[in-house]
């Protein structure tokens, strides 16, 4: 368990505590959550809040940045060998702010762009119509086909018709492989410039166990608290010298103010974790408890979207499988302390707040230190609880197997071997 906190504000300090607890008490199956060291939290807690250092480092517009232009540059450092490119951008304060800033830097308002839609599995800053990205750009969407999976020539027959100047792939409910070399092909076709959004994957790609962007995308963003095990932020990155002037002039001053050095910080600590051999072994655990949960559900005659997962997630359509709601199977879920989120599937017939689907992912618990056995228990737990969830006596037994669960892998404070 993380150390409880002190303050001298009660109200707050207690709060925070009881956020500790149920983090501790709970199964988290989130796919974009993980549980980070506490020396990423200390970085995120130091006085490096405090400093104002508007500008990149060494072209400051603030004096005293000696130290934190040294950070800066240990970050960029560490995030270009991890991810083998030239040049990163380490200030977005978040992945959506990130994608704000890529936009500017790779389009103009009003230009046409192709991502993938909101229901098959693409995030909210890849043209949804009420995010900046729909209301300021004219934003076309690709699907998956009927088994959940990209079809490339379909894509390329949409990028033909639209002519799109950047199309965006990467998303946030896709459990299959992207192929980021025939992305390339379709956009080399129809003269578009390529934005791999690796968000969810970059843990993966850092590992070897999903093919890397870098040399097929002209940029590449990825937030950094999801698989990469980070502080919430994300970084952006190219091998192209004329986009990263452009990307930085609009990350600052185009959508951001002053960077958070305590953030920057923070990123800086968990790309060294990232870089350590045990990050490897992390990310393959966590590939095999994502493979032998899903399966085991495949197992069972429940219906996932695009079959076995290739990644860390996987979606489950709890409509065709269990007769009930994305909403009320997360609710029910939460009832026995697993934490899961609702989901819209493709062609879902129920609106996002409702939804049919719910997404799993097994990012956080590999990080407490949970095999492929706790996730096959885990599997067998969650349909059961689904397949009968109005059973008192059930969600009782459940939630007691949960306790013994999350008593056995409390969270790791580091996750290095010393
Ligand atoms: C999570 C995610 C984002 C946005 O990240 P925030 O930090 O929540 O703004 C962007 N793109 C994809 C594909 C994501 O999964």
């Amino acid at each position: 368990m993380y150390k409880k906190i002190s303050l001298d504000d009660k109200e707050i300090e207690e709060l925070i505590n009881l956020e500790n607890q149920r983090l501790e008490d709970h199964v988290e199956l989130i796919a974009s959550e993980n549980y980070v060291s506490e020396d990423v939290m200390k970085a995120n807690g130091s006085c490096l809040t405090n400093k104002y250092a508007e500008g990149y480092p060494n072209k400051r517009y603030y004096g005293g940045c000696e130290y934190v232009d040294k950070i800066e540059e240990i970050a960029q450092e560490r995030a270009k060998k991890l991810f083998n490119v030239k040049y990163a951008n380490v200030q977005p304060y978040s992945g959506s702010v990130a994608n704000a800033a890529v936009y500017m830097a790779m389009v103009d308002p009003g230009d046409k762009v192709l991502g993938l839609d909101l229901n098959s599995g693409g995030h909210l800053s890849h043209g949804y119509k009420i995010s900046f990205s729909g209301k300021f750009y004219e934003a076309h969407t690709y699907s998956v086909n009927d088994e959940g999976v990209l079809d490339y020539d379909k894509i390329l027959e949409i990028a033909k018709e639209v002519k799109p100047k950047m199309i965006i792939c990467g998303y946030s409910a896709y459990s299959q492989i992207v192929d980021f070399a025939k992305f390339r092909k379709i956009c080399d076709e129809v003269g578009a410039k390529l934005f791999a959004d690796i968000s969810h994957i970059s843990g993966l790609i850092i590992a070897g166990l999903h093919p890397s962007p870098s040399g097929y995308a002209d940029v590449i963003m990825t937030t950094t608290h999801k698989t990469l095990r980070g502080t919430r932020g994300a970084i952006i990155l190219t091998n192209d010298e004329e986009i990263f002037k452009r990307v930085n002039s609009a990350v600052f001053p185009g959508v951001q103010g002053g960077p958070l050095f305590h953030q920057i910080a923070a990123k800086a600590v968990s790309f060294r974790e990232a870089l350590q051999p045990e990050f490897i072994d992390y990310q393959k655990q966590l590939l095999l408890n994502s493979k032998i949960m899903c399966q085991t559900f495949l197992n069972k005659g429940v219906k996932i979207i695009s079959g076995l997962t290739q990644n860390h997630l996987f979606m489950i359509d709890v409509k065709t499988s269990y007769g009930i709601t994305g909403k009320y199977a997360t609710e029910v879920l939460g009832r026995v302390n697993i934490t899961v989120n609702k989901n819209t599937i493709p062609n879902d017939s129920e609106k996002p707040t409702v939804a049919s689907g719910i997404r799993i992912g097994s990012a956080a618990m590999t990080s407490r230190g949970l095999k492929e056995d706790e996730f096959i228990i885990l599997a067998n737990l969650i349909d059961k609880v689904l397949r009968d969830p109005e059973n008192e006596n059930l969600l009782y037994v459940v939630k007691k197997e949960i306790a013994k669960l999350t008593n056995s892998f409390p969270i790791k404070r580091s996750h290095l071997v010393r």
